[in-house]
């Protein structure tokens, strides 16, 4: 990949037939059997609909009778259409039926779905708001939830039915009219929408309870804080690295000739030279400067650009929990007339499902957030302040320690320099002058500066 890279930088046409009328694509899909390098071929926008001379038969055509699955699935991202015929009269999907490969089939049968879906006004509307139908029915999913286990019945078994209904109501609305893609998002909308009713609830239910603005004040300087933090994490480019064509053909020329071609120094996907500290993200298709993790909550990268947001968007999670916490012990100790001391936990248990359910149900949402959330925020400062890793760097380091012959200390890295210097780096903070932040654009960053390894025999992560 790395020549076809350079001869191409180097102006070679990645159109180019050989005497059959076979081009890179075609040849490509069909001998070889993979994502790649079909997928690193379309980077270069060659011709997907181009066919050959004798068969007639595209790259698609190509991938469907070599049962080459990935390079199916890439080919049909790029817009490879499913209507041109080869010499035989065959489309894709015809050629598929006759190789009776299942998931090929499958695959075709949902791209044309997708493609008869765009044409129609309204479900090009619901398409371009998919997002938004899964937070609502997200919303809805967690209130109904919580609406049904409140409902004003003794009996279980009916509630368990009418909640399987609506359950599978909800489900059937969502594979309907959300596609797979914004399905992924599911936990950055369940997250919301618990934030919503957590928020509601404490609003509602538990700041009548408090008599004054200060203890009142957690909750509004929590949520406020939530907010502007869960905003700024997921607005702000976590530094995904850019370049122009030029810039990528120059690059690829430089390392090609300077013989540093090679996939440590080389992303494929993006075709640019990877930053130390860097990370290619497969669900964002792009690579992310000082990569810490892609979130499943924020529903993308958390790299150099808002990780520290992210720092702070926990805190501020932790935060209103534990108001909610607060709150709900003395919602309890005020509305149910039962105590654990008096009663024994079972009696006092069975009160508070009876007072309730509602409140009980979103103190467990509280308890399941808070418990990642504070996990997630003690290792996070654990590995900035005493490690001066990501997350990323701290689990390479880890797996490489387990089969390693010699012990691989993770405080014994070129980015860890102590304590106060590894907080004073990754908030960028002085102190009032008491500490010297080191400023380093982790985007352009391709080698280690030796001023700032300790150990100068530890090579970069
Ligand atoms: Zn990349
Ligand atoms: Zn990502």
């Amino acid at each position: 990949m790395p020549i076809v890279a350079y001869l191409i930088s180097k102006g070679q046409n990645v159109d180019i037939t050989d005497h059959n009328g076979y081009t890179p694509l075609m040849l490509s899909a069909h001998k070889v059997i993979g994502r790649e390098p079909t997928h690193f071929l379309l980077k270069f926008n060659p011709s997907v609909n181009a066919v050959d001379i004798i068969e007639k038969n595209t790259a698609l055509h190509w991938a469907i009778l070599a049962g080459n699955v990935n390079a199916v699935d890439v080919l049909l991202e790029a817009g490879s259409s499913l209507d041109i015929k080869n010499v035989k009269g065959q489309r894709p999907l015809d050629l598929a039926l006759q190789t009776k490969n299942r998931i090929i089939i499958h695959i075709l049968h949902e791209e044309e779905k997708i493609r008869i879906r765009r044409t129609s006004v309204f479900l090009r509307f619901l398409e371009k708001n998919e997002f938004l139908l899964l937070f609502v029915s997200s919303l809805l999913l967690i209130w109904t939830v919580g609406y049904v286990a409140s409902l004003n019945s003794d009996s279980w078994l009916l509630k368990g039915i009418l909640l399987m209904f609506m359950l599978v109501t909800l489900s059937f609305f969502a594979r309907l009219f959300i596609g797979f893609n914004t399905m992924k998002y599911f936990p950055v909308t369940f997250l919301i929408s618990s934030i919503f009713w957590i928020s509601w609830t404490c609003f509602i239910s538990f700041l009548p309870n408090f008599p004054d603005i200060t203890s009142q004040l957690p909750f509004f300087f929590g949520t406020v804080g939530l907010i502007y933090y869960f905003y700024k994490t997921v607005r702000t480019d976590p530094g995904f690295i850019t370049s122009t064509e030029e810039e990528i053909k120059k690059n690829i020329i430089n390392l090609g000739e300077s013989g540093s071609l090679n996939f440590r120094t080389f992303c494929t996907t993006c075709l640019i030279k990877k930053p130390l500290r860097s990370m290619h993200c497969h669900a964002c298709n792009s690579c992310v400067a000082r990569y810490d993790q892609h979130c499943i909550w924020i529903g993308r990268c958390i790299g150099v650009g808002n990780h520290a947001y992210f720092i702070l968007f926990l805190f501020f999670l932790i935060l209103l929990n534990i108001w909610a916490i607060h709150g709900t012990i003395i919602y309890w100790s005020e509305r149910c007339t039962t105590t654990y001391q008096k009663d024994g936990a079972w009696m006092s248990f069975t009160q508070i499902v009876s007072c309730s359910p509602w409140v009980l149900y979103v103190f467990m949402l509280v308890l399941f957030h808070t418990s990642w959330a504070a996990l997630w925020l003690i290792l996070q400062i654990y590995q900035i302040a005493f490690l001066g890793l990501t997350s990323h760097e701290r689990t390479t380091l880890w797996k490489q320690s387990k089969y390693s012959k010699h012990p691989i200390s993770l405080r014994k890295t070129p980015y860890n320099l102590g304590f106060f210097q590894n907080i004073a780096d990754f908030f960028q903070c002085r102190c009032f002058g008491i500490l010297k932040p080191n400023v380093i654009d982790w985007t352009k960053q391709y080698t280690l500066m030796l001023n700032l390894a300790k150990d100068r025999h530890i090579h970069p992560v």
